[in-house]
């Protein structure tokens, strides 16, 4: 088996209002995006890695974090896109040039959080699946609203989910949900269509349903200062 993470890390963090791009804040002393290479560092269902970050970033990346910290995994480095699918599609046109794989984990280096026994519980299910996601049960009844912020509905609340990453799928599937979003690309605006994650695109293009497995309360993606201390507390060894 060959199993592939593609690590994205080239959004520009504008929520986290940082002079230092999101990525790269220090958590106890070591970049947010260390601790997501190190889980993958350690797992023994993760065989490589694709770090997807901005060109400009590639050599920081290269050498203060993969080289600095000793991880091996990581076998290319993409340049991301616009938007956080464009970094996926970046991300598996690298996987196409390395050969393929059996199956890719898809996750957001905003998630400091995972640990091994996560990886490895997507792994055995994805190999049923062949497509699932990491995902909680919301805590908080969720409303959906309107463009005004009224209350449209309110779905049951043991039938929803807060869902976070990784996200993993068969090489196959994912790479046909991509390329059918890819040639639907142009006319994703005009349909209003915001594509936010990977299970949405092998839903929305493949039909094929995605399993939510656990993932875990503190896994959470650090998005705005007060996520910081959180994750702090978190990742103290
Ligand atoms: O913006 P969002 O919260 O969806 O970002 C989730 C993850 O995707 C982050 O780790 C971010 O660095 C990454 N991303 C990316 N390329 C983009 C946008 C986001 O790699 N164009």
């Amino acid at each position: 088996m060959k199993n592939v993470a593609i690590l994205l890390a080239a959004g520009s963090g504008s929520r986290m209002r940082s002079e230092v791009k999101k990525q790269f804040i220090c958590i106890n002393n070591r970049p947010l995006m260390s601790y997501s290479l190190e889980a993958f560092e350690r797992s023994e269902v993760i065989d490589s890695v694709i770090l997807v970050t901005s060109k400009e970033d590639i050599d920081y990346c290269r050498e203060e974090i993969v080289k600095a910290y000793g991880f091996t995994k990581v076998k290319d480095y993409v340049p991301g896109g616009r938007e956080r699918y464009n970094s996926v599609m970046a991300g598996l046109d690298a996987i196409e040039s390395m050969g393929g794989a059996d199956y890719v984990f898809i996750h957001d280096a905003a998630r400091p959080c995972i640990d091994e026994e996560m990886l490895v519980r997507l792994y055995n299910e994805v190999r049923v699946s062949e497509a699932c996601v990491a995902a909680v049960k919301s805590k908080d009844t969720v409303k959906i609203a309107n463009n005004s912020d009224y209350v449209v509905s309110t779905p049951n609340r043991n039938l929803t989910w807060i869902v976070q990453t990784p996200q993993v799928f068969s090489y196959a599937l994912i790479k046909e949900a991509y390329s059918v979003l890819k040639e639907e690309e142009c006319g994703l605006a005009c349909q209003g269509i915001v594509v936010t994650d990977d299970a949405m695109v092998v839903e929305t293009w493949t039909g094929h349903r995605v399993k939510l497995t656990q993932g875990s309360y503190k896994n959470i993606k650090v998005t705005t200062p007060e996520d910081l201390l959180y994750a702090e507390a978190n990742l103290l060894k």
